[in-house]
């Protein structure tokens, strides 16, 4: 509700603002915070929420705003209806679409490999594109840069009689309606953001930084969604650069420096990640910071205005938390003492790059989550309900939602459903799996067991293409897996779950459900962003379907819960429910019982049992023994990283071969962790 309000408010003062403050430089100022608004909105995608690092955001910015430049300067544009408005939509749909290839070609590649590749690529890009348009004078006209002209979209002037408040030069006229182009884009560009994040698409940028492994198990494939994240971003910085060259009317090489991509990531650490809001302060700091190094006594007022704050909010967090003063009472200092050094300042200019740094590093030590996630943290002080980083989803499951599974072929055929033979992987010197035949039969649990370190996660491992075996040969449902990767096994219908529990920390459990059910999903990111009706109806499908999944678990109580706060049990319960999101054709349940207590057990195997009933074949690791023999159909015990025996759970139990590797090996059967 206050939200509400106040984005109404803060859209009416937009809307007034033109017709109050008259002056084209303030005007401009506006435009200029809307535009980088925009890129920074799209920065964010990929650097708050993916994870990834891009140096190259100004390049991108660069490149759309020098294909609006170039389709001018060659005079490529010739449809001249409509006072140039459709010169101009042109030359801003070409400016995104060629950034976003721009930016496919870099992320393709440099995404492939997990690291700072990313970082590197766009680093070099950045480079690369700076010195192409200095030097590709026939094309960019070079250093000498390129001049153009705002439209003027429709010629309201001659309504100036009835309307007094139009009466304004052509000039004027042209800034005013560019204005409100960019607020328009800038409103849109928010809505389609909300809407992204918001969307399955924003549930995988979320997950696959929490836990990209899980994340790959169940379907939503790292790789796909990063390159993804970072394409509609660089989409984005076409769209503001081509912008950027129309508010500007004249664009240079060194417009789109190395510098300006540093103060992209800066604005969006200082504003705030994963926020709207965020982004759209980082915009106002980066316009403004330039104007406030300027003029000394204008900085003053600020560092006062700052150091006030400060002391205001210090005091207060005193109060509340006096367990540990000095990490308040320090950055308080540090905003006093900055407020001295303002006073001590005679010529400011000369201490430009100083200040900036301090800025910086007081934002990253003492305001992590920038200045949006310090007000956020300050309000939910006062009123812990407003301040809600998930929606809450509300919906109510029932039986009917819950099982989606399609049968296996070889249910019908009666072949094994998975087919492993020789099984070999080596690390190093050490064979965790030594040609190990492992066949389970559709709608049986099979139980995987042995002592610790005898290779039972690694044989998991293995089957989700966590790791690539050394040898061996995997048949699962009628088709070799082997070789592929852990998404495409997921597709398959093979889900999992982790010794060491891999939630999705920061979603809520419903959300970590709704990851499960993203191969439900079908609409692409163009028709999530304009909330297209089908769109929705997934949406709507696939949350009835997460609660019904809950209920089925025990967690519907829990459902807008971060997982993060679960305890342990119920944190094992949700992984379950998160791998039956996928409909798996074969689910492996590595020690799920571990760390449970005696009632969670039981319903634990409950559930397992439940799960055979569905049609679901299950491989369940577990070293407590009474779990195995009351559920089990089949056995296989390793050693090792050698199959020591097979065959139903009593006869397996009473192998002297068995009772010497536990008792033999490690005395323990408690698990590791
Ligand atoms: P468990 O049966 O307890 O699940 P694991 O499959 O986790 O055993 O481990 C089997 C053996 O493989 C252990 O000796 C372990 O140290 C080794 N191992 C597992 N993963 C790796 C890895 N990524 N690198 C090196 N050694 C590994
Ligand atoms: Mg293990």
């Amino acid at each position: 509700m206050i939200k509400t309000s106040l984005i109404v408010v803060g859209l009416a003062l937009a809307i007034v603002f033109p017709f109050v403050v008259t002056s084209p430089y303030y005007q401009h100022l506006v435009i200029t915070i809307a535009i980088f608004s925009i890129l920074l909105l799209g920065l964010d995608i990929v650097f708050g929420y993916t994870g990834e690092v891009s140096i190259g955001h100004s390049a991108l910015f660069g490149i759309g705003a020098y294909v609006a430049g170039c389709l001018v300067h060659h005079k490529l544009l010739i449809v001249q209806p409509f006072g140039g408005s459709l010169d101009f939509l042109i030359a801003i749909v070409l400016g995104t679409v060629i950034a976003a290839v721009f930016g496919a070609l870099l992320a393709l590649p440099a995404l492939r490999v997990t690291g700072p590749y990313l970082a590197m690529v766009t680093l070099a890009f950045g480079t690369i594109i700076q010195i192409l348009i200095n030097e590709t004078t026939e094309l960019t006209n070079g250093p000498l840069g390129i001049t153009m002209q705002k439209p003027l979209f429709i010629d309201l002037r001659p309504y100036a009689d009835t309307f007094p408040f139009l009466k304004m030069s052509v000039k004027a006229m042209k800034e005013l309606e560019f204005y409100f182009i960019c607020l328009a884009a800038l409103v849109l560009t928010i809505i389609g953001v909300n809407r992204l994040l918001a969307s399955h698409y924003g549930r995988a940028f979320e997950a696959l930084r929490d836990a990209p492994i899980a994340s790959d198990c169940m379907g939503v494939s790292v790789y796909k969604h990063k390159v993804l994240a970072f394409v509609a971003s660089a989409g984005m910085a076409g769209l503001a650069g081509a912008l950027f060259t129309f508010s500007e009317q004249y664009i240079a090489p060194n417009n789109f420096s190395f510098d300006l991509a540093i103060q992209f990531l800066l604005a969006v650490t200082m504003g705030g990640r994963k926020s709207r809001l965020g982004p759209i302060l980082g915009a106002v700091i980066i316009v403004f910071l330039p104007n406030l190094l300027a003029d000394i006594a204008l900085f003053r007022q600020i560092a006062l205005a700052i150091a006030v704050v400060a002391v205001l909010s210090g005091g207060y967090a005193l109060m509340q938390k006096p367990e540990d003063p000095w990490s308040i009472i320090v950055p308080v200092a540090l905003c006093i003492a900055f407020y001295a050094f303002s006073l001590f300042l005679q010529k400011i200019t000369d201490y430009k790059l100083t200040v900036f740094g301090l800025m910086i590093l007081f934002v990253v030590y003492y305001l992590p989550d920038g200045i949006v996630g310090f007000l956020k943290k300050v309000v939910s002080s006062f009123a812990p309900n407003l301040v809600r980083t998930h929606a809450v989803i509300d919906t109510k499951g029932d039986e009917a939602h819950i099982w989606a599974a399609t049968a296996p072929k070889a249910a019908a055929t009666g072949e094994a459903l998975l087919d492993v033979k020789a099984a070999l992987m080596q690390f190093g010197g050490l064979k965790a799996l030594d040609n190990v035949d492992l066949v389970v039969k559709p709608g049986t649990i099979h139980g995987l067991i042995g002592p610790n370190g005898s290779g039972k996660s690694t044989m998991m491992n293995v089957l989700t293409g966590i790791y690539v075996p050394t040898g061996g040969d995997f048949r699962f449902d009628g088709s070799s897996i082997s070789g592929l990767k852990s998404p495409e096994i997921a597709a398959k219908g093979i889900a999992r779950t982790f010794q060491n529990v891999q939630l999705f920390s920061e979603l809520t459990v419903i959300e970590n459900v709704m990851v499960g059910l993203h191969h439900t999903y079908r609409s692409g990111i163009p028709a999530v962003a304009l909330g297209l009706p089908s769109a929705k109806r997934e949406e709507q499908a696939a949350r009835v379907r997460a609660a019904s999944i809950l209920g089925f678990v025990g967690l519907a109580h829990l459902a807008n819960e971060e997982a993060r706060n679960l305890p342990y049990g119920k944190q094992r319960l949700l992984e379950i429910g998160r791998a039956l999101a996928l409909d798996p054709k074969l689910l492996l349940l590595d020690e799920p019982a571990a760390g449970l207590t005696a009632p969670d057990i039981k319903d634990l195997m409950e559930i397992i049992r439940k799960i055979k009933a569905h049609g679901i074949t299950l491989i369940l690791i577990e070293h407590h023994m009474d779990v195995v023999m009351s559920v089990c159909d089949q056995v296989t015990v390793l050693d090792f990283g050698q199959k020591i025996a097979e065959g139903p759970p009593a006869a397996v139990q009473a192998n002297p071969r068995v009772i010497e590797a536990y008792l033999g090996g490690s005395a323990t059967t408690e698990p590791a962790h």
